[in-house]
């Protein structure tokens, strides 16, 4: 195979950054946009050791799961990568992809549950950070496009609930009428850096959060003026990024009007969110996910429950009264100062939480003779270190329940804790991020008896 060269295709699988796959001869053809089942004739455009990249040159003959993208900046904007097919067929590509990362790195077969697909895969994210960029004097917002810095400015997008659009709308108006410039990466000059707006679904509450090079207080007759138009807008703050850094939030935060975070409700209890704190940007799906975690968990009522990677301490929380003591580990002082007043706020008594690293934390509690008798681990993406790991291991909990964002480093966990005296019992993939390439998974381990 090469360059440019014209080949007839038939796509046969999707990947999980949602290219298109056909093997030609025995070589792994990868084409963006495309669909299991299509035929299409492709272009080749890159050709590596064991696999090539092509673009759709004619459609032969669509797949019967491909649909229509509604969305106008769809697939240039970086957001989205599964619009152009069904939802059907997305949740079978996930739930896939789930299974598959389990059998080939973690070479475990856990019992698999279907995947959770969503109800609602429109306005479901309840957290935005538009960039702002100076385009010839003007302040611009809207999305990176794939896999560059290039902001294509649309502020509608499908997966943010439309008071964002209007809110945004309203500050790039304001500040282009105010000559107030927006970020030029380039030449790091300018003010206004990003909007980030987060929602609390359950309470209407919105904050805004403006992200500036420089402390200023050209931002504070605007912050009156939101809070004034939008009557959810329960807070706008600012916070302070002064560094050349792709790292979108600066460590200072000051608050400009309103209350300095915002509440929603999770599984039943109040949580106070401050920006800097994580929050699972669909929060309606993530409630469905922490009821299937503590299903697996199954709880009698005498358990000490250990939440690694807890934020706010949202999962732990949701299931206090179940059990005897709950135990939160969070890096972020700001998430860890929400988790303990969520405790407070909610009239939990059994819960502390500690700042510090999961595996620090996880040490230290093993050497103290800490035995939890189930542990959840909820890691970024990056997954668990062997610190972490070692130490769970130490503690030897009954049950272990990874939760995951990346079914990849999850499987690459899971092998690690079951190699070391734990089987994977169930498994399930839950789609948190319909339209995108991002899927959860949550996994039950028990202590192996034998
Ligand atoms: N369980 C929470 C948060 C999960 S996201 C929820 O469902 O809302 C992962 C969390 O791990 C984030 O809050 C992040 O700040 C935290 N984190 C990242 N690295 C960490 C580390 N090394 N030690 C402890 N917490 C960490």
């Amino acid at each position: 195979m090469k360059k440019n060269e014209i080949i007839n295709l038939e796509i046969t699988d999707i990947s999980s950054d949602g290219n298109g796959v056909g093997k030609y001869e025995g070589m792994a053809v990868f084409v963006p946009e495309t669909c299991t089942g299509d035929i299409i004739e492709a272009k080749i455009v890159k050709v590596l050791k064991s696999y090539a990249y092509g673009i759709v040159s004619k459609l032969l003959s669509p797949s019967p799961y491909r649909i229509q993208s509604r969305c106008p900046v769809f697939p240039k904007c970086g957001g989205c990568s599964l619009r152009h097919i069904s939802y059907e067929c997305e949740l079978k590509v996930k739930d896939n992809i789930v299974r598959s990362c389990f059998k080939r790195i973690g070479k475990l077969e856990p019992e698999f549950e279907d995947i959770l697909g969503c109800e609602e895969t429109k306005g479901y994210r309840n957290k935005a950070q538009y960039p702002v960029a100076d385009s010839g004097g003007q302040a611009v917002c809207g999305f990176y496009a794939k896999r560059s810095h290039r902001i294509i400015p649309y502020i509608p997008c499908g997966l943010l609930p439309k008071e964002f659009h209007n809110i945004t709308d309203f500050i790039i108006d304001y500040i282009n009428k105010n000559n107030i410039k927006g970020y030029n990466e380039t030449e790091h000059k300018g003010l206004l850096r990003h909007i980030y707006l987060r929602k609390g679904f359950s309470t209407g509450e919105i904050m805004v959060c403006l992200i500036v090079t420089r402390k200023s207080e050209k931002l504070t007759p605007l912050a009156d003026q939101i809070m004034k138009k939008f009557k959810d807008v329960k807070s706008v703050v600012m916070n302070i990024n002064p560094d050349r850094t792709n790292v979108i939030l600066g460590k200072k935060t000051t608050v400009l009007s309103g209350k300095g975070y915002i509440t929603d409700v999770m599984c039943g209890n109040k949580i106070r969110l401050s920006p800097e704190s994580f929050y699972q940007v669909n929060s309606v799906q993530a409630q469905k996910l922490y009821k299937i975690a503590e299903e697996y968990a199954g709880f009698k009522g005498d358990e000490h429950l250990l939440d690694l990677y807890c934020g706010t301490g949202t999962i732990g929380l949701s299931m206090a009264r179940s059990v005897k003591k709950l135990t939160g580990v969070e890096i972020i002082s700001q998430a860890v100062k929400n988790a303990k007043e969520n405790a407070r706020e909610n009239g939990i008594c059994n819960a502390e939480f500690i700042c510090s690293d999961a595996g620090k934390a996880a040490k230290l509690l093993a050497e103290s003779g800490e035995k939890p008798d189930v542990i959840i681990l909820d890691p970024p993406r990056k997954g668990c270190d062997n610190v972490t790991l070692d130490s769970v291991l130490k503690m030897s909990p009954q049950k272990i329940i990874m939760i995951s964002c990346n079914p990849a480093t999850a499987a690459r966990d899971c092998k690690y804790l079951c190699e070391n005296g734990y089987i994977t019992v169930k498994a399930r993939g839950v789609d948190l991020f319909p339209r995108t390439g991002h899927v959860e998974c949550v996994v039950l381990m028990s202590r192996d008896k034998g």
